[in-house]
């Protein structure tokens, strides 16, 4: 049903806005925003709001006039002027009264002409926009009705490029696209009705579900043309190949030694600790922690998770960041970390509890030693620790430090979030041609973004 009005289109919105915002299959960690046009206003999630809780209060009221207008003008070519020039513009944009911080998205949603727009980050679809053959499994699967992006800088540039785009598409079809895949972000679908988003989103979901499970029987090696044969042994096929679905993430808790994890947990104590209160790590020392510093370390492991720790090749779908959202929450570099020296695994006739012991305390070593030595080499290339570390056969960790014990658990709990949302990208990402990462170039500039936005939060603050 089309809304009546402004303020049913509203409530529409918070509606919808919450549906999707709170489940984890389309949103993660306060990820993704929402709008509604009116005619002469856009309303846009503000930032600062997580959609799952957000009430009509966490909209900004835009003035559609002056927003259009911004498309006309003629911005500085040099990216830190422009980007400061567009969101002044965007803040001139809002109605008299309006305070809060519109999203960097907004031109995005203003492209397209339908009522509402829901912008999101789910992992299956970003499987396909985080894949090598992504762009012409689009182009197979969805290029009627939906236009792709390349991987274009977050701003200006981006609302820019994809405009084109838009333009472009109507020109040929005579319509406006009713969904957008952005390579290495996610997806945007726009339509003039609740009902419709779901259709379209459910339909874009369907239908790579379907894509992937066609794959899904298959052994990587079997082109399509061999794949009557491979059915007939698919017994065999199946008995040979790892029993988990090749494409589908197994999150479900794997056991792992408790002594073995103690170690690993003390030694990422001792290293972080050591980083953020700028003490000189030394084991035996009492823990030096002004009252300002609060760690917090999650852990986790699974089939899924504990498969990619296995070795740099097993790992090597997740040595590279996939989107924005998991440079912001988990870093852009997850470490890697061996734990087992080759000496360690070749004695095997310990039959007593005393040899046990003494192979067991060798190994702890060289856990820590294994993974003192990753630690350090990963501050030595990126100036900071990582925020989530695998290391072999123990799990992942997401570690984060902040100044109150509710503040440092949040931060983990998104880094853990947004690396096992990783984990699923890399794994569809398999379907679609294997893991396509962004360039080191977009990395960077997310990462100096990122610091810019902070500042300006804190700023705004201040
Ligand atoms: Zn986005």
């Amino acid at each position: 049903m089309k809304p009546t009005s402004p303020l049913t289109a509203l409530a529409y919105l918070v509606s919808v806005s919450r549906r999707y915002g709170a489940d984890p299959e389309w949103v993660l960690a306060g990820g993704g925003n929402t709008s509604l046009k009116t005619a002469d206003r856009l309303y846009i999630k503000a930032s600062g709001f997580a959609l799952a809780t957000i009430g009509e209060d966490g909209f900004c009221e835009i003035d559609r006039t002056k927003l259009d207008a911004m498309w006309r003008r003629q911005y500085p070519s040099e990216s830190k002027a422009r980007e400061a020039a567009v969101l002044a513009d965007l803040f001139a944009a809002r109605v008299p009264g309006e305070e809060k911080r519109p999203s960097v998205e907004t031109l995005l949603h203003s492209l397209f002409p339908q009522t509402y727009v829901v912008h999101t980050h789910p992992a299956l679809i970003n499987g396909l926009t985080c894949g090598k053959d992504g762009e012409r499994v689009f182009n197979q699967l969805f290029s009627d009705e939906a236009i792709w992006v390349p991987f274009i800088e977050p701003g200006y540039t981006l609302a820019k490029a994809v405009s084109l785009k838009f333009d472009a598409f109507v020109a040929e079809k005579g319509l406006a696209p009713r969904f957008m895949l952005m390579q290495n972000h996610g997806f945007l679908a726009a339509a003039d009705t609740i009902e419709e988003i779901d259709r379209i989103s459910n339909s874009v979901m369907r239908r790579l579900r379907e894509f992937i499970a066609e794959r899904q029987g298959l052994p990587p090696s079997v082109s399509a043309a061999a794949k009557g044969a491979a059915l007939e042994g698919a017994a065999s096929v199946r008995a040979s190949t790892a029993p988990r679905a090749r494409f589908e993430p197994d999150f479900s808790a794997c056991a792992v030694n408790a002594r073995d994890l103690a170690h690993v947990v003390a030694t990422l104590e001792r290293v972080y600790r050591a980083y953020h209160t700028g003490v000189p790590e030394s084991p035996g020392a009492p823990a030096a922690q002004p009252a300002s510093m609060e760690l917090c370390i999650l852990h986790h492991a699974s089939r899924t998770v504990l498969d990619f720790a296995t070795d740099s090749e097993a790992f090597a779908p997740l040595a590279g960041a996939f989107t924005p959202d998991h440079i912001v929450y988990a870093g852009h570099e997850f470490l890697r970390a061996d734990t087992e020296g080759a000496h360690t695994g070749a004695r095997t006739n310990s039959h007593t509890g005393a040899r046990t012991d003494a192979r067991m305390d060798e190994r702890t070593g060289t856990h820590t030693v294994a993974l003192t030595e990753a630690l350090a080499d990963f501050q030595r290339r990126n100036g900071a620790l990582p925020r989530v570390a695998l290391v072999r056969g123990i799990g992942a960790f997401a570690i984060a430090a902040a100044q109150s014990p509710s503040a440092s658990a949040t931060a983990a709990s998104r880094a853990m979030e947004l690396f096992l949302d990783a984990c699923k990208v890399a794994t569809y990402s398999a379907a679609f041609g294997g893991a396509l990462h962004m360039t080191p170039q977009a990395v960077e500039f997310i990462r100096t973004w990122e610091v810019e936005q902070y500042r300006a939060k804190v700023a705004a603050k201040g």
